[in-house]
């Protein structure tokens, strides 16, 4: 067996951080293993999207500390909120860094991950249950339904600065060929989304929007592709939503039409 090192590896230090899903907003989606994280933890760094529900489970005396960028504040810079982890790892408390959904899906958790090892800091993950898989399950739509999709693509509209972002054509592609597009982050960017996919798949393709899955809050709206922008904006979608688009999402729409019609 071949034991790759690291390059760049620091000599271990004391302390150890959990990267922990919070899923998608209702407590209840949490896992067993991230309850026990919550309650375990004596420092928990929170993501804004992180519901307040979530944080109920914490101990009183545990330090919890918003990292997050809503609400008109500032963006805590990611190198911040690494270095902020590892201090309180090395000082010896019970870190748990929770963050949205799961943290290994868009969530940089894979970024802090490489940091906190890169630094000698053991570093545990937990699931959560993402967004756009929640967002699917509010509307009762089966992602992989078989008789209309084969598979799953989760793609994020929001392309990292300097970053190329999205090959559109090859997306439409892919799902003209049955899989279901879980588009994140992509409520400001469903001009791009709509006006990306359409030379390649139907105006008729189905979509949906769903803002705030599984919380109290939650909005959704339903139509097709060829209408998305002016979809999210009559029904005054914002962010967070996920946009989910495909054939599985046929039975849906016929419904919304419906009543539509019949209104
Ligand atoms: N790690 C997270 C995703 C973080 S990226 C996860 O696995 O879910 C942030 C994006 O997630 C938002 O812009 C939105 O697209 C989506 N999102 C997060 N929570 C959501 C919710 N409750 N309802 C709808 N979308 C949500």
């Amino acid at each position: 067996m071949t034991i790759s090192t690291y390059a760049g590896v620091m000599p271990a230090s004391r302390g150890s951080v959990m990267l922990v899903g919070a899923g998608p907003g209702d407590p209840e989606l949490l896992t067993l293993k991230a309850l026990r994280a919550i309650r375990s933890a004596t420092v928990l760094l929170v993501d804004d999207l992180v519901g307040n529900g979530v944080l109920r489970y914490a101990r009183r005396t545990t330090r919890i500390v918003h990292v997050g960028k809503r609400g008109g504040c500032q963006s805590t810079p990611q190198a911040f909120i690494q270095q902020l982890m590892l201090r309180e790892a090395q000082a010896g408390e019970r870190v748990v860094r929770l963050k949205g959904g799961d943290p290994f899906v868009f969530g940089r958790g894979g970024e802090e991950a490489e940091y906190l090892r890169a630094h000698g800091v053991a570093v545990e993950v937990v699931n959560g249950i993402t967004a756009g898989l929640a967002a699917a399950t509010a509307l009762q739509v089966p992602l992989t339904h078989r008789a209309h999709a084969h598979g799953v693509i989760l793609v994020t509209g929001h392309a990292k600065q300097g970053d190329a972002g999205l090959h559109w054509p090859t997306l439409a592609a892919a799902a003209a060929q049955g899989l279901t597009l879980v588009i994140y982050m992509s409520v400001a960017t469903a001009r791009q989304v709509q006006g990306g996919l359409l030379p390649s798949l139907p105006a008729s393709t189905p979509v949906a929007v769903v803002q705030h899955a599984s919380l109290p809050q939650q909005r959704h709206a339903v139509g097709v592709l060829g209408g998305l922008v002016a979809l999210i904006a009559q029904h005054q979608l914002v962010s967070p939503a996920i946009i989910l688009i495909g054939d599985v999402l046929m039975g849906l729409q016929q419904v919304a039409s419906a009543q539509e019609h019949a209104a």
